[in-house]
């Protein structure tokens, strides 16, 4: 199907397109370069995870205390802007795109992800997120750890993305210092290994849901992946407008 064929269709039924897997497999370039193909929205759900951590130690609040940290969900003022090109994350309209990646925030996360009051008020807000922009005759592509099977069990397109652990590590490593080197591989090994160990402890993003395709990626370049990716969206908009 060719791209303006995809993105009529698109407007006339609307899209979700969930995609999971573990640091470093690849799910933000792949879906951003799949939402700005398709002209929908794009939806990191780590990002929010992250901002929320960001806003709890803001404001002083014990990240082990978990009523506490849930109560601060609901009051923050997060505002997501879902453009692909260019996505930001504003905290009271505070710009923390930046701050959030950093390793005080990723080494902190996991006491965030962990907390399941949390994790339920973030499936409800990713959902509504994905829905509106449906109904609005659009999309949107959320990536994470739990759409496939939480937050948007039943979006139109459903993708686990898996890769090999050294070549999640490169890439990680490449995202994270610009470069390869020995040093900046094994700083990266130990916190994305801790970090996965506590993660898989509340979702299981390394085997697929019934329904759910997986792609792996260790030995595909981000083009193919993106192919593999549309392919599966071509099939649901097929499936959807000619009944
Ligand atoms: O993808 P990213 O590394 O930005 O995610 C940051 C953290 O947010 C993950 O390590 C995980 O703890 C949490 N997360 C999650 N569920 C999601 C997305 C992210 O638990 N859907």
């Amino acid at each position: 199907m060719d791209r303006t064929r995809r993105r009529e269709l698109i407007t006339r039924v609307g899209i979700t397109i969930g995609v999971d897997g573990p640091a470093g497999s690849g799910k933000s370039t792949v879906s951003k370069r799949v939402a700005l193909d398709l002209g929908i929205g794009y939806l990191d759900t780590g990002a929010m995870y992250r901002a929320l951590t960001w806003y709890a130690l803001d404001r002083g609040i014990d990240l082990s205390d978990q009523d506490a940290v849930a109560a601060a969900a609901d009051a923050m003022p997060l505002e997501l802007d879902s453009h692909p090109l260019d996505p930001h994350v504003l905290v009271g309209g505070v710009e923390v795109t930046d701050e959030i990646r950093t390793p005080r925030i990723s080494e902190a996360v996991t006491a965030v992800s962990t907390n399941l009051q949390v994790r339920h008020w973030m499936a409800r807000e990713q959902r509504r997120r994905m829905l509106e922009a449906r109904e609005a005759g659009s999309g949107m592509i959320a990536e994470g750890r739990d759409i496939t099977t939480v937050v948007c069990p039943d979006a139109d397109v459903r993708v686990l993305l898996l890769a090999d652990p050294q070549a999640r590590l490169r890439r990680r490593t490449q995202e994270l210092y610009g470069d390869q080197s020995p040093e900046h591989l094994e700083a990266t090994r130990r916190q994305v290994e801790d970090r996965d160990a506590a993660d898989s402890t509340v979702t299981e993003f390394l085997e697929p849901a019934p329904g759910v395709s997986v792609v792996d990626s260790s030995a595909l370049g981000i083009d193919e992946v993106v192919a593999a990716v549309l392919a599966l969206v071509d099939r649901d908009l097929t499936e959807r407008t000619h009944p």
